[in-house]
């Protein structure tokens, strides 16, 4: 069944109501401000509509893709032929029972990290300054100060590709630098519950304005980026650096593809100057990976992922730009 058929629109608008949204242009929306036509995107409120949405698609032989706030990611100049399903403002609800906070998928990171704060919750500080959903965060196992998000996970709940619901511990999470299983089981993370003891209020708040302060004066500000683009590597960053600090040794600050740009800032973003295509981003990261691994011998990997028109998501570095559709 065509998902873009009006019978299919309207069964889907039943099992998602007021969430279904047609032809919306990803260089508006998206963080980076690149992409192009996203054909469907579906926003769910509940976990129960993300299961009846992909029990629907499954019986259609249709694979949706999930996304978040899209802060790390790139999506494909082509756009999104495939069903996309964004788990973010409607679905972000937390409640906090002792050290047990419960959110859904959807809350938006920094404002999390200002509840906690406010809920005198200690141990997720370092999440302030991410502008990602608790989703993203969680299947990248994002965070600062050398943390991850994974560190203060109980469990995770999420729905499996033919609409189950699961509960995970933490410990099945395949937790590790910027890993977990949800990059590649194909499940939606619909909430988790974290284990965060009580702090004082006034340290948790001095900790967090000295975190943001940081960011502040380190990263771009002004235009669209998506955050570190390459992760950094334990080996290379004993030898060399971290990659931002690589990377502007062989001079490549400043240095332009069309619209994107090396930050003048801090060589490991890539800023959107106005008009940049996911093909001139890509063309950096080849660049900029060739010349690091041709004068280093370390091949760094891309933490930013590219979204292609069939819903693959892989890590930018991977994509040759020659391929992109
Ligand atoms: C200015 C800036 C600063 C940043 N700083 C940091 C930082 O300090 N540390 C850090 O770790 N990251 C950082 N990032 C990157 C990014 O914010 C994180 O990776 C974030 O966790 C992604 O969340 P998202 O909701 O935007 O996910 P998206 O970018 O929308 O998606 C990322 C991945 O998660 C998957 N995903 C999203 N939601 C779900 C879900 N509900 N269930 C299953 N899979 C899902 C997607 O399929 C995709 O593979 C930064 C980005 C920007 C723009």
């Amino acid at each position: 069944m065509d998902p873009l058929s009006e019978a299919a629109i309207a069964d889907l608008g039943r099992l998602c109501p007021g969430g279904v949204e047609r032809g919306v242009d990803l260089s508006a929306v998206s963080q980076w401000r690149i992409g192009g036509r996203a054909d469907l995107v579906l926003r769910p409120t509940s976990t129960a509509e993300v299961s009846a949405l992909t029990r629907w698609f499954a019986a259609r032989g249709i694979r949706p893709v999930v996304i978040g706030l899209t802060s790390n990611l790139l999506f494909d100049d082509a756009g999104l032929r495939v069903p996309c399903i964004q788990i973010g403002a409607r679905m972000a609800r937390m409640s906090l029972e002792g050290a047990e906070v419960r959110a859904q998928a959807g809350i938006w990171v920094p404002g999390l990290a200002r509840r906690l704060m406010q809920a005198g919750r200690g141990g997720a500080e370092h999440i302030c300054g991410i502008p990602g959903t608790l989703g993203g965060l969680i299947c990248m196992n994002g965070g600062s100060q050398r943390k991850g998000i994974g560190s203060s996970l109980l469990e995770v709940e999420s729905v499996t590709p033919d609409g189950v619901v699961h509960t995970r511990p933490a410990q099945d999470g395949g937790f590790g630098y910027r890993q977990s299983v949800y990059q590649t089981n194909g499940e939606i993370i619909t909430a988790a519950t974290l284990h965060l003891p009580p702090r004082p209020r006034a340290e948790i708040r001095t900790e967090m304005r000295a975190i943001l302060a940081d960011r502040r004066r380190k990263f771009p500000r002004k235009e669209p980026n998506c955050g570190s683009v390459f992760k950094s590597n334990p080996a290379m960053y004993a030898q060399i650096g971290p990659p931002g600090a690589a990377i502007e040794r062989l001079g490549f600050k400043g240095l332009r593809v069309g619209g994107a740009l090396v930050s003048p800032q801090h060589a490991n973003f890539i800023v959107n100057t106005g008009g940049a295509t996911a093909a001139d981003v890509l063309t950096l990261i080849a660049r900029i990976g060739a010349v690091v691994d041709a004068a280093t011998g370390f091949r760094m990997e891309a933490e930013a992922c590219f979204v292609r028109a069939d819903g693959t998501i892989r890590p930018a570095d991977t994509i040759l730009t020659e391929s992109i559709s």
